[in-house]
């Protein structure tokens, strides 16, 4: 599944469908982070109403984007940070590579990051001779397995405990082993000492203050204290909407992430960087860099349904409700975000002519808007991007034939005529009372439902309308 692109969603879905192993990783995965976030979301006073709250929170700090912006940059500067402005990803790699050769750095540690994932830093580095280490644990199987993420907080959810056991062996070399305790030791031992040499730490960003010019990390494994506290120099890759007005606001957003992704009342690790170590402060960056990356962002601001999407606050709970996701992973997407998220945002990210079919990759069942946190509407910026699409490239024999129905529909007669044909030709497809796959003549005699009826049955039209039955019975009561 890997190395499959938007453009064959269809066909990667298939594939993934047929992947036993998968479907049981991900059955596994959903189903326990979604009963763990709903025993934790009991945990919450009024969680409706801090869903409310942190929606308003995020649309009024979108709308004002600019200004928090500014206010952020001039805070984290006077706390000791460098911003740096990158327009898209190919900047935001130029301006880290920069920095990692102007201070002649050889070692580079990474925490796990989204965003650069978006931009393929890693690759640009590489290109450049600089090989940086993922210190995430599912993210450095990943990079070990030169795959990619399939799941935005749970990266290697795709690997089976054996398939990571023989990456150890053939990657790292360790003797065969099946104990989990072992393979976890292996990692310890390999990044800790990539944490003592690296003189540069890469890492993301969960929020931004624009009070303070802080930011925030969150993690359960401790590799983000290490690589943002033990190199010279820190390196922080951040989207621009990942900003909140003020410090206080946190309360609302660290109750609602890690409930909403794993489940969790708080991670075990929250790191709060404002500025570069103090000097009565043991350990910390000398350097702290920010690189603010736009990427399309700017263009997602402009229209109000697109906007919301900024809001998103990454937290994997839509991938871990949506049952297109827990039928085909993360990979079939063909891109960084998968899930509903990713089917709006990679679109918006990169282009829709490219990635047309992930507005279509929902059964619009509104399971991810009813588990976001931020209460993004995904259907209706899903409806939005088939618009976009169906824009881009009119099918002229399915807006026919959809005017046809709508004329049909509009009026008395011709709505009776419709379903009179229509309940003299199902006839010819039907099978008791279900059209289905049963038949294969859906689909050789209207071949875009029979796509739709080779995984589920339809039901037949009823031998009599309401209207016929209702004109009936006024009959015999007249009568
Ligand atoms: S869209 Fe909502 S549910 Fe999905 S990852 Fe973003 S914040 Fe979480």
């Amino acid at each position: 599944m890997n190395h499959v692109t938007a453009e064959t969603f269809d066909q990667n879905a298939k594939a993934a469908l047929q992947d036993s192993q998968l479907k049981g990783a991900l059955n596994n995965l959903t189903n326990t982070f979604g009963e763990r976030r709903k025993i934790a979301i009991q945990s919450v006073n009024n969680w409706e109403g801090l869903r409310e709250k942190a929606s308003k929170i995020k649309a009024e700090t979108l709308k004002n984007l600019d200004k928090y912006l500014e206010k952020f940059t001039e805070n984290a500067e006077k706390a000791g940070a460098k911003i740096h402005w990158a327009i898209d990803g190919k900047e935001a790699n130029e301006i880290i590579l920069g920095l990692i050769k102007e201070r002649n750095a050889k070692n580079v540690v990474k925490s796990k990051s989204m965003v650069s994932e978006e931009t393929h830093l890693n690759a640009a580095l590489e290109k450049a001779g600089i090989f940086p280490v993922e210190t995430d644990l599912g993210e450095w199987i990943i990079q070990l397995a030169e795959e990619t993420p399939s799941h935005i907080v749970v990266p290697a959810i795709h690997k089976t405990k054996k398939q990571i056991a023989d990456l150890f062996v053939e990657k790292v070399g360790i003797l065969p082993t099946d104990d989990v305790d072992k393979l976890t030791q292996t990692a310890r031992n390999f990044l800790r000492e990539k944490f003592q040499t690296s003189e540069v730490g890469i890492s993301g960003v969960n929020f931004g203050i624009a009070e303070t010019g802080t930011i925030l990390i969150l993690e359960n494994e401790g590799n983000i204290r290490l690589t943002t506290g033990l190199p010279k120099t820190h390196i922080a890759l951040m989207g621009i909407e990942k900003l909140l007005p003020q410090l206080s606001d946190l309360d609302i957003f660290l109750k609602l992430l890690p409930r909403s992704g794993t489940g969790q009342r708080l991670t075990t690790y929250q790191s709060l960087i404002t500025g570069t170590k103090r000097d009565s402060e043991a350990e910390g960056p000398e350097e702290l860099h920010i690189v603010l990356l736009d990427n399309g962002r700017s263009k997602m601001l402009s229209h109000p349904v697109t906007r919301q999407s900024l809001a998103c606050i990454r937290c994997g709970a839509c991938l871990n409700s949506c049952p297109v996701y827990q039928q085909i992973g993360g990979h079939a997407y063909g891109s960084v975000y998968p899930g509903p998220i990713g089917a709006v945002i990679t679109p918006q990210l990169n282009g829709i002519e490219k990635n047309k079919q992930l507005p279509f990759a929902s059964s619009l069942c509104g399971a991810c808007r009813e588990v976001c946190p931020v209460k993004i509407d995904i259907p209706e910026l899903l409806l939005h991007l088939r618009a976009k699409v169906a824009e881009e490239k009119p099918k002229f024999l399915e807006s026919f034939a959809f005017k046809l129905y709508s004329k049909a529909w509009a009026g008395n007669k011709s709505y009776e005529l419709g379903t009179k044909t229509a309940r003299f030709m199902q006839k010819l497809v039907a099978k008791g009372e279900k059209i289905g796959k049963q038949t294969s003549l859906m689909g050789k005699l209207a071949p875009p439902l029979g796509n739709w009826t080779e995984f589920r049955d339809a039901p037949t039209i009823a031998e009599k309308s309401f209207r016929d039955i209702w004109k009936e019975k006024k009959v015999k009561s007249k009568g």
